[in-house]
């Protein structure tokens, strides 16, 4: 028996087999989850092939279902988020604002208007250009932010009318599980289902034939993966992937300031976060103020468990991925960096390592070329402005980069060089549902949140109305004849 349940077709359902759920501040298993059969999948992607016609044709139902989705989520944050906690180890305060954000964006999108554009109203022809929903959608999402990032793709999917089933990652299922479940009563049977399992449930999602669009979340790696399995029957996609976020600080900017600012934006859910700042390029002049400030809050940071009240970052989330932090970590040490501050994991139980600030790196370190995703920032000190910028977009990430400046007109010109989805000046991590959010380059595919998210949801289809009695047969001709 599992300790938590899937939801498929509008029905709780358990599995025979079943994973474990470690919390990561323990690093002991504190719950089982259920592992999807492939029956079970099939159930799902039925029921909401089902449920699809007559959601897809009531938006009214649509919109006030979102609202009474919001009004669950945020009534259930003493529920949802010592869950999160547990399972992601983000300290409290973190997962109940993030179970909150999930019930905002469910309200952004209940009040996102889909107006029909009209291109053409004359003697000839009234011309609208509507959008119409897919069916089904496969929802897979990853560790870092479970809940959050599920309702990016709930809440639009829904809005435009399609159905959705969801994975969330094999090392967080449950807060995922548990708010579907909650929320089975706002929507018919079928609308919105959870499974759980590991990545093969993933892959068996990705080239199951009933879903028409696969919303991805997570690594480059696995992104291509889930392109590849989406082909054959083009399938649409959109894929939220990795990022190596860089910072660029002008020569005029405020140490101390910056230093805080950039600290937070590198920090934030210990650093797992996938447009998190990464690198930092500080002009040679203010370097060594910089990482002083940078080391300062570092050392100031309280790490600890989720769960007491004092701890303003958590343990890393799971055991591969706190490897991979101490490796490149080690990696960076082992080729001549200098760990101004931390360096090490912490001598406790759990995935917990000391906040990092690294400097004597070049850009081919690893963890300045590749995505660390954990609590370890490297910081490279330039001394040509063009020379940053060129070293900043010399890579295949592009999700999203910020500069810093006194000056915020000089920051943004500096800003329109960086080549990916999201250019922040004077602050980094600033995101709201109505604003686009995807990767350029190998970062991504598509944007999601805002009108330009909701739009993946759909299919563009042009209604041609004709006014005329003598034009039935001639279309395009007639304008050639
Ligand atoms: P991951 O790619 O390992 O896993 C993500 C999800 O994909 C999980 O649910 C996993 O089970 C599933 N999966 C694995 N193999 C699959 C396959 N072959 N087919 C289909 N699904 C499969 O990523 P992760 O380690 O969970 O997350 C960390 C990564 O996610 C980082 O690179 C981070 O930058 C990225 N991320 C991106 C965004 C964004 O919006 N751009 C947001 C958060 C995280």
């Amino acid at each position: 028996m599992s300790d938590f349940v899937m939801s498929i077709g509008g029905s709780t359902a358990d599995a025979e087999a079943t994973f474990g759920v470690i919390n990561p501040a323990t690093g002991e298993v504190f719950a089982q989850a259920p592992e999807c059969s492939r029956s079970q999948l099939d159930a799902a992607f039925d029921s909401a092939q089902r449920a699809f016609d007559a959601w897809r044709d009531d938006e009214d139902q649509r919109r006030k279902a979102l609202l009474v989705m919001a009004d669950v989520l945020m009534g259930s944050i003493g529920e949802l988020a010592p869950l999160l906690t547990s399972e992601q180890g983000k300290p409290l305060a973190d997962a109940q604002f993030e179970v909150f954000a999930a019930g905002m964006w469910c309200q952004y999108f209940a009040n996102l208007e889909t107006p029909a554009q009209t291109i053409q109203d004359d003697q000839d022809a009234f011309v609208q250009v509507v959008r119409r929903p897919l069916g089904v959608v496969a929802a897979i999402t990853p560790w870092n932010f479970p809940l959050i990032l599920a309702f990016w793709k709930i809440a639009p999917a829904l809005l435009a009318g399609n159905t959705l089933v969801i994975k969330p990652s094999p090392f967080t299922p449950l807060t995922t599980l548990k708010a579907v479940e909650l929320l089975q009563d706002t929507v018919p049977a079928g609308v919105l289902s959870a499974v759980s399992g590991g990545d093969d449930l993933g892959a068996w999602m990705t080239s199951h034939p009933a879903p028409r669009k696969v919303s991805f979340t997570g690594s480059i790696e696995t992104g291509k993966k889930v392109a590849l399995a989406a082909a054959p029957d083009l399938k649409r996609v959109t894929l939220e992937l990795g990022g190596n976020d860089p910072a660029i600080v002008l020569d005029d900017a405020d140490p101390a300031l910056v230093a805080r600012a950039i600290f937070a934006g590198a920090f934030n859910n210990n650093g797992q976060v996938c447009s998190a700042i990464k690198r930092v390029y500080v002009p040679a002049s203010i370097h060594d103020e910089v990482v002083d400030a940078l080391a300062a809050h570092a050392r100031a940071t309280k790490v600890g468990d989720g769960t007491e009240p004092d701890s303003k970052l958590g343990p890393i989330n799971n055991a591969p991925q706190y490897e991979r932090v101490k490796e490149l970590v080690a990696d960076a040490i082992s080729g001549g960096a200098t760990a101004v501050t931390g360096g090490s994991a912490m001598d406790r139980p759990g995935y917990f390592f000391e906040p990092t600030i690294l400097t004597g790196l070049t850009d081919a370190t690893r963890i300045v070329a590749e995505e660390q995703f954990g609590p370890a920032l490297p910081v490279l000190a330039y001394t040509s402005l063009d020379d940053a910028i060129e070293r900043a977009n010399a890579t295949h990430f592009g999700l999203s980069g910020s500069v810093w400046s006194a000056d915020p007109d000089r920051a943004a010109a500096v800003a329109a060089k960086l080549e990916c989805g999201t250019a922040w000046i004077n602050t980094h991590l600033a995101l709201g549902p109505a604003q686009p959010f995807g990767g350029a380059k190998w970062s991504g595919i598509g944007v999601e949140n805002g009108p330009w998210g909701l739009s993946e949801f759909t299919e563009v289809q042009a209604v041609y109305r004709s006014r005329t009695a003598d034009d039935l047969n001639i279309g395009i001709a007639g304008l050639v004849s």
